[in-house]
């Protein structure tokens, strides 16, 4: 059983902030800032994309309910909030979760860590890239 899925059940220790039918919030215990709190469906599935109707709209509702409570406690204006959604984007517990990260004083975007180091390109590049992107879109 995966370490979300024993904190889900009690088996492992966990500081909880909130919990509802389909889904559990906890702190991450090594919290990039303070109050760096961790969603997680109580349904064990990796990634994001395989989350049924109920528990991706549970999922989501807990993040958009709670964020400003989350936010409020730490004093913190804003919030980094990011899924590692699969191993090569960095997941390492593979059971669904969102990262809410509480942001109290003007920190680095979290995805943009080389953003000034990336070239910008041309429009040739974007409309092949988003036909790409639309053609898998329409084929399901
Ligand atoms: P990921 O890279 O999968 O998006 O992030 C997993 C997160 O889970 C990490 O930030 C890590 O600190 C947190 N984590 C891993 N094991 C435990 C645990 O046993 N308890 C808690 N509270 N957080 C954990
Ligand atoms: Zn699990």
């Amino acid at each position: 059983m995966c370490i979300f899925c024993r904190i889900i059940e009690g088996s492992a220790p966990s500081h909880k902030v909130y919990e509802d039918e389909h889904t559990l919030a906890f702190l991450d215990i090594r919290p990039i800032s303070d109050g760096h709190t961790l969603i997680v469906t109580k349904a064990h599935v990796d990634m994001l994309e395989d989350l049924d109707t109920i528990h991706s709209e549970a999922l989501f509702r807990t993040l958009y309910r709670r964020l400003g409570p989350i936010q409020r406690a730490m004093d913190a204006p804003a919030a980094s909030i990011g899924i590692n959604n699969g191993r090569e984007a960095g997941q390492l517990v593979p059971h669904i979760h969102i990262h809410v990260i509480p942001r109290a004083t003007a920190s680095k975007r979290v995805l943009s860590d080389a953003v000034s180091r990336i070239k910008p390109r041309g429009p040739e590049y974007f409309q092949d890239v988003a036909e790409m992107i639309r053609k898998e879109i329409k084929a399901r």
